[in-house]
């Protein structure tokens, strides 16, 4: 499975039943669909969904098709100056890119983060943020 990062534009997203319609659209293709995230933004609605990988392409030109914005694949960066190494962010991450070291300080793996940003909002301390 991959995620990727979709905004539904305000502009076309009218009431739920268009919700429904860009839904359905993604499972025409006969797919698992996890939806990891739901949340609202200045210019629609923004969902990340994790989807089978030998689907992405097809999926991600029907969506274009429809208007849909589909994101490129984000990567966070933690400011040290911020992060005081509390560990809040580490269950979220299913890659394990986020862990503490032997040293108890918190160790972000660039190579292994796939730019989910489920980790995003979980820093009390506003340390992480997408690049
Ligand atoms: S964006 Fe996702 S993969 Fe990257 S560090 Fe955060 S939770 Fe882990
Ligand atoms: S939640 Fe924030 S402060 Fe805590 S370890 Fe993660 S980045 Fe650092």
């Amino acid at each position: 499975m991959t995620i990727i990062n979709i905004t539904l534009p305000f502009g076309i997203i009218k009431d739920i039943s268009d919700y429904s319609r860009f839904i359905n659209e993604i499972l025409k293709y006969d797919i698992t669909l996890n939806i990891l995230k739901f949340s609202t933004g200045s210019n629609g609605i923004n969902l990340l969904i994790d989807i089978p990988e030998d689907k992405i392409k097809t999926i991600t030109e029907s969506l274009r098709k429809s208007n849909i914005i589909v994101n490129k694949k984000g990567r966070v960066f933690i400011d040290d100056e911020k992060c005081v190494d509390c560990g809040a962010c580490i269950s979220l991450c299913p890659t394990d890119a986020l862990h503490l070291d032997f040293e108890e300080r918190l160790e972000f793996s660039y190579e292994k983060c796939i730019g989910c940003l489920l980790c995003l909002d979980s820093c009390p301390r506003y340390a992480i943020e997408e690049m």
